[in-house]
C-alpha cells in the first residue's frame, strides 16, 4: 500500500497542527501507524491521497449512517448554500428539525440546536442543575460525553468521592461535582444516590455505550436508572450522540422502552454537518434563556445549512425503517464472523454488538464495563486493524471505538468483509 502523501502531508501537518489533527484518535497512534489523509468519500468507500480505496466502518465516527454524499443530502446542502450560509435569525428549518426530532423521541418536547455533541452534553448538565438547583453529577466509568472541563474525569481513589481531572487544564475545583459510577452496576449508582441525598441534579449516561467499544447495557440497567433518578428527583439525561437515529429512529430510547428527562443528539442529527441538539420535558426545556434564567446560545446554533443536512438525512431515514433491520442483520453477520475468527484462530476475542454499532474486543470478555474492555490486548487490536486497512477495509484506529455500519454498506461488502475477518491468511 503507498502511503507517500499521507506520509509528507502528515509530517507538515506535525509543524502547524498540534499533533498533527484536530482530533486526537485520527493520529493513528493507538496502531503505532501514522494517519491517511482522505482525499474523498462516496457510499461505503473512503479514498485517501495516495489513491487507496478503502471499505469504511468509521463512517466519520457515527454520522454517515446513509454513507457518505448521499445525494440526495449533497443536493439539498448545495441548493441551501446559495440562499445564504448564515442569517443569526429565526429559520423554518429549524422549526421543521425540532418538529422531527419530537417525532421521532416524543421525550423531547422542547430542543434546543448547537453545534457538538460536547456542547450538547455541556447545556444539558446546566439546565439539569438548573432545573434541580443541585450541583453533583453522576456520570460512569468508560463513557464519554465530549470534552468539557467537569466531564474529562476519572474516578477519585475511594468509591462514593468526587472525581479528579482526566486532563491537564482541567481545574481540580471543576471536577468536583462530578461523580463516576460503574457501568451495568447498579449498586454502584445506589451508593452515590445514598451518600449524597437530594444533591444529584443528573445522572448522564450512554444508553448503550460506544466509546469503550460497544458495551450495551444489561436487561434492566436503564429502567433502573429510570427508577433511581425518579425516586431523588433526579434529571436522567440519556447521551444519545451516537445512538440516536442509530439503534433506531427513535433512538435507544425506543429500542429499550426506557424514557429519560433529557436526550442529547448530535453526529446523525448533523448529517455530517457540524450540528447537535439537547432536549426534552418542556418543564426543564423552559428553563433555558431567554424563558428561563439558564444561559446557553451560539453564533451558529440552527445553522441553515446544517440543519438543511439534518432535515434530508432524517427525512430518507424516516421513509426507510427497513433499514434499521437491514443493518442489524448485517451487524449480526460481522459480529459472527468475529466469533468465526476466534474459533479458526483460536485467538481471545470477545463480540459486543447491538443493531449496527459493534466492536471486537480482543479478550475472552465478557466485557460489560470499563475494567473488562481495558481488559483487551491493543497489540493484538492493531495487528487486526493493519491487516484489514492491507485488505482494503478501514476501521477504527483504536480498540476502544466502535465499527459504524451503514445504509450504503451492500451484502456484498459485508460478506467480503467477513469472508477477510474469518479467513485464515493474512
Ligand atoms: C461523539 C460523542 C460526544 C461528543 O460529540 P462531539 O460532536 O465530538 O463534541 C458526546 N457524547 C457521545 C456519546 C459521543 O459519542
Amino acid at each position: 500500500m503507498k502511503t507517500k502523501n499521507s506520509e509528507r502531508l502528515f509530517e507538515e501537518s506535525l509543524k502547524r497542527i498540534p499533533g498533527g489533527v484536530n482530533s486526537p484518535v485520527r493520529a493513528f497512534g493507538a496502531v503505532g501507524r501514522t494517519p491517511l489523509f482522505i482525499d474523498h468519500a462516496k457510499g461505503s468507500h473512503i479514498t485517501d491521497v495516495d489513491g487507496n480505496r478503502f471499505l469504511d466502518y468509521v463512517g466519520s465516527w457515527g454520522p454517515g449512517i446513509l454513507g457518505h454524499a448521499h445525494p440526495a443530502v449533497v443536493e439539498a446542502v448545495q441548493r441551501a448554500c446559495v440562499d445564504g450560509l448564515t442569517y443569526g435569525a429565526p429559520t423554518k428549518k429549524e422549526l421543521q428539525l425540532a418538529e422531527m426530532i419530537h417525532e421521532a423521541m416524543p421525550t423531547i418536547e422542547k430542543v434546543r440546536l448547537v453545534s457538538s455533541g460536547t456542547e450538547a452534553v455541556m447545556s444539558a448538565i446546566r439546565v439539569a442543575r438548573g432545573y434541580t438547583g443541585r450541583d453533583l453529577i453522576i456520570k460512569f466509568k468508560g463513557n464519554y460525553h465530549g470534552h468539557s472541563d467537569g466531564l474529562l474525569v476519572k474516578a477519585g481513589s475511594a468509591a462514593l468521592t468526587t472525581a479528579v481531572p482526566d486532563s491537564k487544564g482541567v481545574p481540580a475545583s471543576y471536577t468536583q461535582n462530578t461523580l463516576v459510577a460503574l457501568y451495568n452496576n447498579p449498586d454502584s449508582v445506589k451508593g452515590l444516590m445514598e451518600a449524597y441525598p437530594g444533591q444529584v441534579a443528573a445522572i448522564v449516561v450512554e444508553p448503550v455505550a460506544a466509546n469503550m467499544g460497544v458495551v450495551p447495557p444489561e436487561e434492566g440497567f436503564l429502567a433502573f436508572l429510570r427508577e433511581i433518578t425518579r425516586a431523588y428527583g433526579t434529571v436522567l439525561i440519556f447521551d444519545e450522540v451516537i445512538t440516536g437515529f442509530r439503534l433506531g429512529y427513535g433512538g435507544a430510547q425506543q429500542y429499550y422502552g426506557v424514557e429519560p428527562d433529557l436526550t442529547t443528539l448530535g453526529k446523525i442529527v448533523g448529517g455530517g454537518m457540524p450540528m447537535a441538539a439537547y432536549g426534552g420535558r418542556a418543564k426543564i426545556m423552559d428553563q433555558v434563556s431567554p424563558v428561563g434564567p439558564v444561559y446557553q446560545a451560539g453564533t451558529l446554533s440552527g445553522n441553515p445549512v446544517a440543519t438543511t443536512a439534518g432535515i434530508a438525512t432524517l427525512e430518507i431515514l424516516r421513509a426507510h425503517p427497513e433499514y434499521y433491520g437491514e443493518m442489524e442483520r448485517k451487524g449480526k453477520q460481522l459480529a459472527e464472523a468475529f466469533r468465526e475468527r476466534s474459533r479458526k484462530r483460536g485467538e481471545a476475542i470477545w463480540v459486543n454488538q447491538v443493531g449496527s454499532l459493534l466492536s471486537a474486543f480482543f479478550t475472552a470478555g465478557p466485557v460489560r464495563d470499563y475494567g473488562s474492555a481495558t481488559s483487551s490486548d491493543t497489540g493484538a487490536y492493531a495487528r487486526y486493524f493493519g491487516q484489514m486497512l492491507e485488505n482494503g477495509v478501514y476501521v477504527a484506529p483504536s480498540q476502544f471505538e466502535a465499527m459504524f455500519v451503514s445504509v450504503a454498506h451492500t451484502d456484498e461488502e459485508i460478506q467480503k468483509t467477513c469472508r477477510l475477518l474469518a479467513g485464515d491468511g493474512d
